[in-house]
C-alpha cells in the first residue's frame, strides 16, 4: 500500500444503571415504546435534571480502568441540534472540560506494543430513537422511541494512534472485554448498547502531518468494523493516488456491499453552539471518591492475563486466548484450580473443549459441561483412569449427554485396563497372528516393537494401560 493509514475511534457505552442518567425513568432494553419516559427525558419544558450518582461512578470505573486523570470538576454542556428523538433540541454532553482525559490502552502483538492514547472519556446521555416503516411507499410511516432518551453514555475517544483495521478492531474488542470486566457495560453491539465510530485518513508513508478525515458511524460488529475501516483505506488511497481531494465528512457503513457512503457534511464543533448546562452545577469528584472507586476495580484482562503466567505459569499464547473473555478465563480457572493442573486444564480447555464449542456455536457461557464436570474428567487422566484419547470421546458424550466423565467411563467400560492377565491374553493374541515383527524385533529390529504396541492397543480399543502392555510384551518376547 502506497500511504499510511490513521486512525482514531469514537466509541459510546451506555453504562449499566438501573436508572437514567438525569431522571429516575428505568434503563431497561425492549419495553414497549415510550412506557420508560417522564417529562424529564421527554424534555417538557421547566423539568430539571439530576445527576445519577451511579452513572458518574461508572463512568470514573472506565477512566481509572484506561488510566485516565478524572478531573475534579467537569462541566456539563449542551450539544444543540434538531433531530425527531431528541426532543429537547439538545444534547446534554460535556464539552472543553471532560469527566476524565490522557489515558491509555497498551497490548502486545508478537513482538510489537501497540499503544493507543486515550484523549477522553466524557459523560452524556442517549437520544430515542426512530424506526421506518414502509420505506418509499405511500404507506411509510416513522415512529419515535424516547425510552432510549436519557439513557447514560460514557464516550470514549480515542487518539489517531491506530495504523491498520486490524489494530482498530483489536483495540475496540479489547476496550470492550474491559468495560464488560468492570461491569458498566454489557458490550451488546446489536442492541446498541456499544458503539463505535471510526474515523480514517491516509498519509504518505514516512510524512508527519494529517490527512483529511472521514468517519463512519456506528458500525455495530467488529467483522463490519475492520471491513469498513479497510474499505474507508482503499477509497482514501483511491482518491488520493488520482490527485482528488478527500472531502471531510460522515458516512455510513452498508454491509451488504461491504462499501461506505456519505451520510452528511461533518458538523465543525461551532455548529453544535456548545454552551455550560444552566440546570446542572460543575460535576465535582473528590479524591477520596476516585479512591474508593478505584479500590472496587476487579481484576482487569491484562492483568489476569499476566497472572495466569506466574500463577499458573501458562505459556503466554494460553494465557492471552484464555483470557479474551472474562468468562471463559473464570472457567479455566475453575478448572485448573479443580485439577491443580494448569497446563491441562488450559489444553483440555483451549483444544477439545473450543473445539465443540466451536462446532456446536456455543459460547462457554452455553457449554454444558461445568467446569467441575471438566476438572473430573482431567482427574481420571491424571490418575490413570483413562487416556487422553479415550477421553476426548468421554468429553464428547459428557457435552451431549451431560453425564459425568466417571458415571461414562463406568457405564459404556471406558478403564483403563492395569489387569496384567488381560493384557497378556492380549499381548499373545497379537504375537500369534504378527509372528514376523516378533521375529523381526527378535532380529534386532528395535521399530517392530512400536508396531507391536499399536496392535496390542488398537486390540485393547485403546483401553490398555501403555506402560503394562511394553513390559508384557517385552516379557513375551523374551526380553
Ligand atoms: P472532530 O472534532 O471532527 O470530532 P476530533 O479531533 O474530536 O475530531 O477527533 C475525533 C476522532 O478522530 C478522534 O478519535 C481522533 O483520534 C480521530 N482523528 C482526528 N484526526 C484524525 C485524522 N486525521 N485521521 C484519523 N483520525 C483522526
Ligand atoms: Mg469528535
Ligand atoms: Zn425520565
Amino acid at each position: 500500500m502506497p500511504y499510511e493509514a490513521v486512525i482514531g475511534l469514537e466509541i459510546h457505552a451506555q453504562l449499566l444503571t438501573t436508572t437514567k442518567i438525569f431522571c429516575g425513568c428505568e434503563t431497561a432494553f425492549g419495553a414497549p415504546p415510550n412506557t420508560h419516559v417522564c417529562p424529564v427525558c421527554l424534555g417538557f419544558p421547566g423539568a430539571l435534571p439530576m445527576l445519577n450518582q451511579r452513572a458518574v461512578e461508572y463512568a470514573i470505573r472506565a477512566a481509572l480502568a484506561l488510566g485516565c486523570t478524572v478531573h475534579p470538576t467537569s462541566v456539563f454542556a449542551r450539544t444543540n441540534y434538531f433531530y425527531p428523538d431528541l426532543p429537547k433540541g439538545y444534547q446534554i454532553s460535556q464539552y472543553d472540560r471532560p469527566l476524565a482525559t490522557g489515558g491509555q490502552l497498551t497490548w502486545q502483538d508478537g513482538e510489537r506494543e501497540v499503544h493507543v492514547g486515550i484523549t477522553r472519556i466524557h459523560m452524556e446521555e442517549d437520544a430515542g430513537k426512530s424506526l421506518h416503516e414502509g420505506f418509499g411507499d405511500s404507506s411509510m410511516s416513522s415512529y419515535i422511541d424516547l425510552n432510549r432518551a436519557g439513557v447514560p453514555l460514557i464516550e470514549i475517544v480515542s487518539e489517531p494512534d491506530l495504523r491498520s483495521a486490524a489494530d482498530a478492531g483489536q483495540f475496540f474488542a479489547r476496550l470492550r472485554a474491559i468495560l464488560v470486566a468492570l461491569g458498566i457495560n454489557d458490550g451488546n453491539m446489536e442492541e446498541g448498547s456499544l458503539r463505535c465510530d471510526a474515523n480514517v485518513s491516509v498519509r504518505p508513508w514516512g510524512t508527519t502531518t494529517f490527512g483529511t478525515k472521514t468517519e463512519i458511524k456506528n458500525v455495530n460488529s467488529f467483522r463490519y468494523l475492520e471491513k469498513a475501516i479497510d474499505y474507508e483505506i482503499h477509497r482514501h488511497c483511491d482518491l488520493v493516488m488520482r490527485g482528488e481531494r478527500i472531502v471531510q465528512e460522515t458516512r455510513l457503513f452498508d454491509s451488504a456491499s461491504g462499501h461506505t457512503f456519505s451520510m452528511r457534511s461533518k458538523e465543525d464543533a461551532h455548529d453544535y453552539r456548545y454552551f455550560p448546562e444552566p440546570d446542572l452545577p460543575p460535576l465535582t469528584i473528590t479524591a477520596a471518591w476516585v479512591a474508593d472507586v478505584a479500590r472496587t476495580l476487579p481484576e482487569l484482562p491484562d492483568a489476569r492475563r499476566a497472572r495466569f503466567i506466574s500463577e499458573y505459569a501458562l505459556p503466554p499464547y494460553d494465557a492471552a486466548w484464555l483470557t479474551q473473555s472474562m468468562a471463559m478465563a473464570s472457567y479455566f480457572e475453575a478448572v485448573a484450580r479443580a485439577t491443580k493442573n494448569p497446563k491441562a486444564s488450559s489444553n483440555w480447555v483451549m483444544g477439545e473443549l473450543a473445539r465443540l464449542m466451536k462446532e456446536r456455536g456455543h459460547e462457554i457461557e452455553q457449554v454444558p459441561v461445568s467446569a467441575d464436570a471438566l476438572a473430573g474428567l482431567i482427574g481420571l487422566i491424571d490418575a490413570g483412569r483413562i487416556s487422553g484419547s479415550i477421553a476426548k470421546g468421554v468429553l464428547e458424550k459428557m457435552y451431549a449427554d451431560g453425564r459425568s466423565a466417571e458415571v461414562i467411563v463406568d457405564q459404556d467400560g471406558l478403564a483403563r485396563i492395569d489387569d496384567e492377565g488381560a493384557v497378556l491374553v492380549a499381548v499373545q493374541g497379537v504375537l500369534a497372528v504378527n509372528a514376523d515383527a516378533a521375529a523381526d524385533y527378535r532380529a534386532g529390529k528395535t521399530k517392530s516393537f512400536g508396531f507391536l504396541v499399536g496392535q496390542v492397543m488398537k486390540a485393547s480399543g485403546g483401553k490398555a494401560n501403555p506402560a503394562l502392555v511394553n513390559a508384557v510384551l517385552k516379557r513375551e518376547l523374551g526380553g
